[in-house]
């Protein structure tokens, strides 16, 4: 469809501070292990593609065989242009790009701009799209940052209770909020004779274009609050490498590393100061939806007075979680720092709660918590290496939906059915010793 959004990449900058790695070769295409930079951005903005008519990608003359290369091998059907720029001395700029590629691709269309050496960790891009679709003005994405220096050396904006932007700043020497202007950029084509309107020497920096908007026309924006990484230097590369090409370890929660059983006995001990028989109440409760404490609030019949001080022992309990969690667990996360993820089954704020209470809740890259079979959870799983669980049932499953991670049965309760072909550990340090 002729009026279909237009994805455009800027990826025309030399990346200066990334040499001698990129005298010959572009950031957006160095190795992160099995992915290069470039697919990150793709693989994010997957569940949009649809929304895309074009995809046009702006790149230097040097770099340009390399993205041809590239884009050939790319399952995206991409229009790669080059500025024509040899040296960094005579570079367009990200707005001057821009303007260049909207020119010679002849793009008459709403644009989503990208700069893909800005990496979102876990950014809904879905969400984005959908909201600046329907907004009636151009829109960005503004990030929490805590680090004031980061917004100084970046782009700073604050906005309204409409999310208008009411105010933007490239390398503001004071940051007037906590927000930073990440440079991806939702461009009503109305706009696109405001941006011309900058002078050749503001063409630098994209933040520009978010300024020339808020006073000409107008930007709403979204907030992020997740991770970000701008690559620059050698180090934010290595950061990047550590975190993308690590392999994911997946684990179990209840039983795997959360002694469940020793929770339950202190419910019980608790519950019989009430004279309820904790066990049965579990097995009434858990019958046709996970467990939890709002299940208890809604359902169990005692004096709500009762009610309410159970409930807060329960809460009591959960919250020292440290009690509860297997020693040998924390030694083993630290093997993994920022890639280990928890994939487990229950009530989501009871699940929520427990692994709050254990305290080492910032130590898990990602938590996924399902109402469904765990095996059913095939996005999750693709990603995963390892997978650790303490259910022979659920490792089964996961096996016969041929999960190519490899599958550890941690016996952590004597469970005798092992499936064949899934390998018995029994202390969680073991795993580092395996490839
Ligand atoms: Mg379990």
């Amino acid at each position: 469809m002729a009026d279909k959004t237009t994805l455009v990449i800027l990826a025309a900058g030399f990346a200066a501070r990334l040499e001698p790695r990129t005298l010959n070769f572009p950031k957006h295409l160095l190795s992160l292990g099995k992915e290069v930079l470039m697919d990150l951005l793709l693989d994010s903005l997957k569940g949009v593609r649809k929304e895309f008519g074009r995809t046009v990608l702006i790149t230097n003359e040097k770099y340009y065989p390399h993205f041809r290369k590239w884009a050939a091998t790319s399952p995206w059907d991409i229009e790669v242009y080059s500025d024509g720029v040899r040296r960094k001395e005579d570079k367009l700029g990200a707005v001057g790009d821009l303007i260049y590629v909207l020119d010679r691709a002849k793009i008459k269309t709403d644009f989503f701009a990208c700069t893909p050496d800005y990496v979102m960790e876990n950014f809904d891009f879905k969400n984005f799209i959908r909201f600046a679709k329907v907004s009636s003005c151009s829109a960005t994405i503004a990030k929490v940052e805590p680090d004031k220096g980061l917004i100084k050396a970046g782009s700073c904006l604050k906005f309204d209770k409409c999310s208008k932007v009411t105010h933007f700043e490239e390398k503001p020497k004071q940051p007037f909020s906590q927000y930073y202007g990440i440079p991806y950029y939702f461009i009503k084509r109305k706009d696109l004779e405001t941006i011309r309107e900058l002078p050749e020497k503001l063409r630098d920096n994209s933040g520009q274009l978010v300024k020339i908007l808020v006073e000409k026309s107008q930007v709403a924006c979204r907030v992020y609050e997740g991770l970000s990484i701008h690559l620059t230097t050698e180090r934010d590369y290595q950061v990047l490498v550590r975190r993308f090409s690590a392999p994911l370890i997946v684990l179990d929660f209840d039983g795997t590393i959360y002694d469940v059983e020793k929770l339950k006995h202190d419910f019980r001990a608790v519950s019989a100061k009430y004279d309820l028989e904790f066990d049965s109440v579990y097995r009434r409760l858990s019958k046709h939806k996970p467990f939890s404490l709002d299940l208890v609030e809604k359902y169990l019949k005692i004096p709500q007075k009762d009610k309410i001080s159970l409930i807060k022992k329960y809460r009591g309990l959960i919250s020292q979680g440290k009690k509860y969690l297997y020693p040998d667990v924390v030694g083993l996360i630290n093997k993994f720092p920022g890639r280990v993820a928890i994939l487990t089954y229950g009530d989501t704020s009871f699940q929520v709660e427990k692994l709050i209470g254990t305290g080492i809740s910032h130590l898990f890259d990602k938590v996924c918590i399902t109402q469904k079979e765990k095996h059913l959870c095939s996005d999750f799983l693709a990603k995963a290496k390892i997978i650790v669980d303490d259910s022979p049932v659920n490792l089964f499953n996961i096996k016969k939906r041929r999960c190519k991670a490899k599958l550890y049965f941690l016996a952590r309760n004597k469970q005798k059915l092992v499936p064949s072909g899934i390998k018995v550990i029994h202390t969680l340090k073991e795993i580092k010793n395996v490839s």
